[in-house]
């Protein structure tokens, strides 16, 4: 399994707003596509592209990212799927490794992440976000340096989350860590702040982080939760939209606030937050300039 199970063709810049030296770099590799499916992968890519064209923030940062494809065949279509993780027990010749099932956790997709880097260094030096594309219709994703998620229908907001954390440094706002009912450990934030702009363990209007963006006519704290031993499933309390201090967050059901009662830090399959997408927005300024 590795580098003998394929073999890298070469990159190519499929979204040119300017000098990579200048410009935000995504880079989308293939894992688990054969040769003659790489024109799939191509149109996979383009469908990334235009999914992140269409998000909000993005929509209006587009010329500030630039987005190199680079193509690599594999032996193999799809990617390894354990049994143990509760896969098929499939296996696939795969240049970058590709599998699921990762700490046991079968939707856990990942991949030789140090080839990977390798493959982007050599290629296109300049990346800022590398993505791995796994030709693959089984749900399944990871973040961290290098994101990773496959083909099935909706995976690819994955790569969206996990831009969230490695480009942008923005918290998980999800109040659990292995699920609701599950975690024994996460029912109060420790009283340390986390240092990442969307989550706080601060419900004072004057002093907390996101405060220009609140409303005063917004309650804050805007939702506690009333059962700190579990996870708050009510619905919101403020319309969609709306700037306050929901509590539940960063992993921990009390003791940590999200600025909305919902974000893609959240939940996959919604929009990023206010404050989530001011962030995104900032730093991508610093590479829309000429
Ligand atoms: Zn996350
Ligand atoms: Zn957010």
């Amino acid at each position: 399994m590795g580098t003998a199970d394929g073999g890298v063709i070469g990159a190519t810049k499929i979204v040119n707003n300017g000098p990579d030296n200048r410009r935000f770099n995504l880079v989308l590799l293939s894992e688990g596509y054969q040769q003659v499916q790489l024109t799939q992968f191509s149109a996979d890519a383009h469908a990334f592209v235009e999914n992140l064209r269409a998000t909000v923030p993005f929509n209006g940062s587009m010329n500030a990212i630039n987005v190199h494809r680079i193509d690599v065949r594999s032996t193999d279509s799809g990617a390894d799927d354990p049994v143990a993780a509760g896969g098929t027990g499939a296996t696939a010749r795969t240049y970058f490794d590709a599998t699921f099932g990762n700490g046991g956790l079968r939707r856990a997709l990942v991949v030789n992440n140090s080839l990977v880097i390798q493959t982007a260094n050599s290629l296109v030096p300049a990346w800022s976000m590398l993505m791995v594309l796994v030709n693959s219709t089984i749900y399944g994703g990871t973040g961290g340096h290098v994101a990773v998620f496959s083909v099935a229908p909706s995976a690819n907001d994955i790569g969206l989350h996990e831009m969230g954390h490695t480009a942008f440094h923005l918290a998980d706002e999800y109040e659990y860590y292995q699920g609701c009912g599950i975690d024994t450990a996460n029912n109060h934030h420790p009283a340390s702040e986390p240092s990442e702009p969307n989550v706080t363990v601060n419900n004072n209007r004057n002093t907390i982080k996101w405060g220009n963006l609140i409303a005063p006519t917004t309650a804050v704290p805007t939702m506690r939760n009333p059962n700190c031993a579990n996870c708050d499933s009510r619905p919101s309390s403020a319309p969609a939209g709306t700037v306050g201090a929901f509590e539940g967050a960063h992993y921990y059901h009390c003791g940590a606030y999200r600025p909305e009662y919902n974000c893609k830090m959240r939940a996959l399959g919604q929009p990023f937050c206010t404050v989530c997408s001011n962030v995104i927005r900032l730093e991508l300024t610093r590479f829309a300039g000429p």
